[in-house]
């Protein structure tokens, strides 16, 4: 397991826009239909805003209707950490960025096959990078 990111608020603050501070830092959720990876088709690997891990592949992505992006997968199942989350009184599965404990999105049982799942992620807690520039 890689070495945990770790940086206190204000710096996290300092590093990222203030929507990526707000969903991956402060926990809070975009407005669907409004991240700019929502209709995203691309190529590539989405990246964790905070961190730069890599955790969920254009491979992976479907089109879930939901107003966010949406993958069966991630990248790799350490890459992501799933927590129960009881909030707005239901019971979700909150998933966070395995390195830094970015929050990144929900997790559900209603995605397609062969894995059922639905990762349901803020856009703004991500950053697509195609292959090319992966290999610089
Ligand atoms: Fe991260």
């Amino acid at each position: 397991m890689k070495k945990k990111v770790k940086m206190d608020p204000a710096e996290w603050r300092d590093k990222l826009s203030l929507a990526a501070f707000r969903v991956t830092r402060l926990g809070e959720t975009e407005r669907p239909f409004t991240g700019q990876y929502n209709d995203c088709k691309e190529d590539g690997t989405y990246h964790c805003i905070c961190c730069g891990e890599a955790l969920f592949s254009s491979e992976h992505k479907y089109d879930s209707k939901s107003g966010w992006p949406s993958y069966w997968a991630p990248i790799h199942p350490d890459v992501v950490t799933g927590r129960k989350d009881k909030s707005l009184w239901m019971q979700r599965v909150e998933v966070l960025c395995s390195s830094c404990d970015a929050h990144l999105g929900h997790v559900f049982d209603d995605g397609p096959q062969p894995s059922g799942k639905r990762y349901c992620i803020n856009s703004a807690s991500l950053v697509l990078r195609d292959r090319q520039s992966e290999e610089d």
